[in-house]
């Protein structure tokens, strides 16, 4: 008797359910292929309704092209498609659909039922699959188009089931989908219908121009967004993009309103995010995000979608162009309120200003950059900060932050010619004089003058301090009187209370309060009378995002400075001299304060040589 071989291929139902644990991997995957199958279909108008998680039922029902009876059955069978058939198809695709993978995936674990009807033939065809096995198309009734229906999704795959969430959040995440999808296609009427009622539903678009997707828009982005927009339509090098993106004025505490779309498809695009984030980088506040609707098209040969089993990653051939192109056209919208400066005609003055603090030697306490300034790393920026090389004086720890915070928001400017000098000049920030326009205080020192960044200056020692109290044994909490009970999605509450035992380490002790918010019961003592919904929702950005399930440990740093950025003084709070004073010898005694959270100086400082030479009081 020969040996059997030890290597054979697999059989196509086993190929088909290994294919469906990628691409099929949760409800709302399912969803999302037929969805996109109905829009490929040329569909105007889809239907979806769901029941429970999406494991019991899912039903898409379209007006499009229909399928043939003799192309029903195999459209279930794996790289079965209409969409491509060469190569060259590939690197250029218009449909959201190509791999030919969708249907016989789900028909692998599921009991999968299509009944389509196409053009001009008299009757529809019904062919049912399940768990694979095919049955033979039989004739029935149904207008043209097609209906999809998926029972009992994974009963074969119990494992699958085993991972998926919570009702809740399966739900949310199909919400999410069809909302998405919805919000891609103006031009198609969606119905959404979950447990046998209406969730949203969309008429047409009336037009093609960009005020008309308006209506649709603002059932999800929010009435207050519509009213707090700037239109962003734009042309270059083949490449376009339409859309929406918030006034710098109007941010939100997360960037979940954030939809991006690449030639119709939803994508969560690092290069997207980043032209976003890095278009409005010096008009929002660390952990403020702009809410936005942007629909971005490349050329399709630009543009490589199969890189991904789901295809909610894609590829460009030239990532930096797209983000310039993203970037200058958010840019250009916002230009008439930005609120940056142009260049004054003394830029010769300001090549003198200098970072003033000195910064720390090679081995001196960690000032790394939190995670997300690598994750800013797309944008082409860097931080300007002359590095001096001069030691910084021992650590102390910075006794002031907290009574900083506990002061009364409407503090008010002791008069300026109370200021005193002489008690601090000699020191290397020096002596306040005057905060200017309730953001910069300004200093004097014996060789100079300083202007620090009161916010960036202050949210890095609020850091610093949670670093070392970190370090020790946890950040100090502080109890609330009466507990702060926050409103979130039920997929926040989830992430949130994941990470119950995390949280409390870094001084939040969080419990669950119903299915839709949390009772918050302390807070970092150092944030002092924070506001607590601002605080967990910045941070429920943060926890949603963390890689690791288990620990906190690895983000830590990031979440540290998000509430850094939360518990510190803002721009426009007014400041006392002693605060000020307070401020700069706090930061001479923290290693590590030289440079904000973002990569940025704190402070500056012109010297009195070159404010001499810029006078002409001194030669060059
Ligand atoms: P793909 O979308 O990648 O081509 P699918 O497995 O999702 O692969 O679908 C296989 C084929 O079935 C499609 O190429 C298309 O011809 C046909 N099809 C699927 N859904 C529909 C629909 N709603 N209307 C018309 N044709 C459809
Ligand atoms: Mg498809």
């Amino acid at each position: 008797m020969t040996s059997m071989s030890k290597i054979h291929i697999l059989p196509d139902d086993l190929a088909n359910r290994i294919a469906a644990g990628e691409v099929v991997e949760r409800p709302a995957a399912v969803v999302k292929e037929l969805v996109e199958n109905a829009v490929d279909a040329g569909a105007s108008q889809i239907q979806v309704s769901v029941e429970e998680d999406g494991t019991k039922r899912i039903e898409i029902s379209d007006n499009g092209s229909g399928i043939e009876k003799r192309d029903l059955s195999l459209a279930l069978h794996r790289h079965a498609t209409s969409k491509i058939s060469s190569t060259d198809d590939l690197f250029n695709i218009h449909t959201l659909g190509f791999r030919g993978e969708a249907l016989p995936s789900i028909g692998s674990v599921s009991k999968l039922t299509i009944t389509s009807r196409i053009e001009g033939e008299d009757s529809a065809w019904q062919v049912v699959c399940h768990g694979g096995d095919i049955a033979d198309a039989v004739p029935t009734a149904r207008e043209q188009g097609t209906t999809v229906l998926v029972e009992n999704l994974f009963f074969n795959t119990p494992a699958r089931k085993k991972f998926l969430k919570t009702a809740r959040t399966e739900k949310e995440q199909v919400k999410e989908t069809v909302t998405k999808l919805a919000l891609a296609h103006p031009e198609i009427e969606f119905v959404f219908m979950q447990d046998g009622r209406e969730t949203f539903r969309l008429n047409q678009a009336q037009g093609a121009l960009l005020e008309d997707m308006l209506p649709r828009v603002a059932g999800f982005l929010g009435r207050e967004f519509s009213e707090n927009t700037v239109p962003v339509d734009f042309e270059r090098d083949g490449m376009s993009i339409k859309g929406f993106v918030s006034l710098p004025t109007y941010h939100i505490g997360n960037n979940r309103k954030q939809f991006l779309f690449i030639n119709g498809r939803p994508v969560s695009d690092r290069v997207l995010v980043g032209a976003l984030k890095g278009a409005y980088h010096d008009m929002l506040h660390h952990g403020r995000h702009a809410v936005a609707l942007l629909f971005v098209n490349v050329p399709p040969g630009d543009l490589d979608v199969n890189v991904h089993p789901t295809k909610a990653e894609v590829r460009f051939s030239n990532s930096s162009a797209v983000y310039g192109f993203v970037h200058t056209a958010i840019r250009r919208a916002l230009a008439p309120y930005s609120t940056t400066v142009s260049t004054t005609p003394a830029e010769e003055a300001l090549a003198k200003f200098q970072n003033a603090m000195p910064m720390p030697q090679h081995g001196q306490p960690s000032m790394q950059s939190p995670s997300f300034v690598r994750e800013g790393a797309s944008a082409p920026y860097s931080a300007p900060y002359v590095p001096r090389d001069q030691s910084v004086q021992p650590a102390r720890q910075a006794a002031f932050i907290h009574n900083l915070n506990a002061t009364p928001q409407m503090s008010v400017a002791e008069p300026l010619q109370q200021a005193s000098t002489e008690d601090f000049s000699s020191y290397p920030l020096g002596a306040a004089v005057a905060q200017v326009h309730k953001t910069y205080i300004v200093a004097q020192a014996d060789d100079g003058l300083v202007v620090v960044d009161q916010h960036a200056a202050h949210e890095r020692l609020v850091y610093e301090k949670f670093k070392t109290q970190m370090a020790e044994q946890g950040v100090e909490r502080q109890a609330l009187l009466v507990p702060d009970i926050v409103t979130l999605s039920e997929a926040d509450v989830e992430a949130l209370l994941a990470h119950e035992k995390g949280l409390e380490k870094l001084g939040l002790e969080v419990e669950a309060f119903g299915v839709n918010a949390v009772s918050v019961r302390a807070t970092p003592a150092i944030l002092g009378s924070v506001n607590v919904k601002d605080l967990i929702e910045n941070l429920v950005e943060d926890v949603r995002n963390l890689k690791s399930t288990t620990s906190l440990q690895e983000d830590m740093e990031h979440l540290l400075s998000t509430m850094a950025c939360h518990g510190s003084i803002r721009a426009g709070r007014v400041l006392a001299h002693s605060e000020m004073n307070q401020l700069l010898r706090d930061m001479e005694n923290t290693p590590g304060s030289a440079q904000c959270n973002h990569g940025r100086p704190t402070s500056i400082k012109l010297q009195l040589k070159d404010i001499e030479k810029l006078f002409g009081r001194r030669g060059y």
